[in-house]
């Protein structure tokens, strides 16, 4: 079985990682000049719960020198490069080929299935978390699990097998007939803390000792909620604003900086467009009034383009 990861940032090179060393016929492709160079010549240097692993030689190309054809692709980019990734994957991609999708956001399905057809995708969401010690090095703690389903599900036999053939490798995959409802959860709680941190400029344990936090909270995912519901998704907001308090206390995410906060900090463009942004576009499309998501997705693209981010 060929798999490809189109994106070899931190998610991918932690599952790709992870498959490799099950001895699976792995590939990777990325365009970050000094990350791939890195690979080429000294191979992924792997540190998983501050274990130097050592250096692993996984095979990576640009998009450009890319051959082949695959049978699983995870595309692996962040949100708003995903249709340029689906762009550069369709030479790459047979009829039968699976593509998993488990990025942060929403409205992914729709992009996917432009290029794929549904029996072919298999959406997802995780809870694995992983990140970069920069070009060249997989810097990640913990575990975790991701739930995914077949967006079409007429014939999910090779859907079953793949999701038993990777969790051989540890990947703890679930197919779940609940995926909408975990995406949106997650989403819930994206959309909260990543935004909020960004604009008040603190962690998430100082969000939730700010006395207003539940307020702020509440008035964001009644948004969320009603869009979420009027997509047809059982969205449930007690569930996400409980999932919000547990990350207060400094032992689980309370000292953590969330990522679209290092993303303006660092000098990218952030996913907001496919959070709060999302929640917005959907509301529109349903008659919905949603001025907080509205005001928070100006408030982080001023932020982006003052900051000269991209
Ligand atoms: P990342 O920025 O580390 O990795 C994305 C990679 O894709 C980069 O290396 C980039 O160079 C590459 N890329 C982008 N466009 C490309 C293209 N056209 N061709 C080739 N390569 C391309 O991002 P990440 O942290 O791995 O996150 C990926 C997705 O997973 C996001 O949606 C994120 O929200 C989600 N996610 C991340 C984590 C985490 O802990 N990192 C956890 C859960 C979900």
């Amino acid at each position: 079985m060929k798999i490809l990861f189109a994106g070899a940032g931190a998610l991918g090179s932690r599952f790709a990682y992870m498959l490799h060393k099950n001895g699976e016929d792995v590939t990777l492709i990325d365009t970050w000049k000094d990350h791939v160079e890195k690979i080429k010549s000294e191979g992924l240097k792997v540190i998983i719960d501050g274990e130097d692993l050592g250096n692993v030689n996984i095979p990576i190309f640009y998009p450009e020198e890319l051959t082949g054809q695959y049978d699983v692709v995870f595309v692996a980019t962040k949100s708003m490069q995903l249709r340029p990734m689906l762009e550069t994957l369709k030479p790459f991609l047979k009829e039968t080929t699976k593509v998993i999708c488990i990025l942060n956001g929403l409205g992914h399905v729709d992009t996917l299935k432009e290029y794929i057809n549904p029996e072919n995708i298999l959406i997802g969401v995780t809870v694995w978390t992983s990140g970069l010690g920069g070009p060249g090095i997989l810097k990640a703690v913990g575990t975790g699990k991701t739930e995914i389903k077949q967006v079409s599900e007429e014939d999910v036999t090779t859907t079953k097998e793949i999701v038993e053939r990777f969790n051989t490798a540890g990947l703890n995959l679930i197919y779940s007939d609940n995926v909408y409802q975990s995406i949106w959860h997650k989403a819930g709680l994206n959309c909260v803390l990543n935004t909020y941190c960004t604009i008040i400029d603190c962690n998430i344990g100082q969000y939730g000792s700010y006395s207003g936090n539940a307020e702020l909270t509440s008035s964001l995912l009644d948004e969320l909620v009603a869009v979420g519901k009027a997509e047809g998704v059982d969205v449930k907001k007690e569930v996400i604003t409980k999932n919000i308090e547990n990350c207060f206390d400094p032992k689980t995410a309370g000292l953590h900086y969330p990522s679209l906060y290092q993303d303006i900090k660092n000098g990218r463009l952030t996913e907001v467009d496919y959070l709060n942004g999302a929640v917005a576009r959907l509301g529109k499309k349903h008659g919905i009034n949603t001025p907080v998501c509205e005001l928070i997705t100006h408030l982080i693209h001023a932020k982006e383009e003052i900051n000269g981010n991209k």
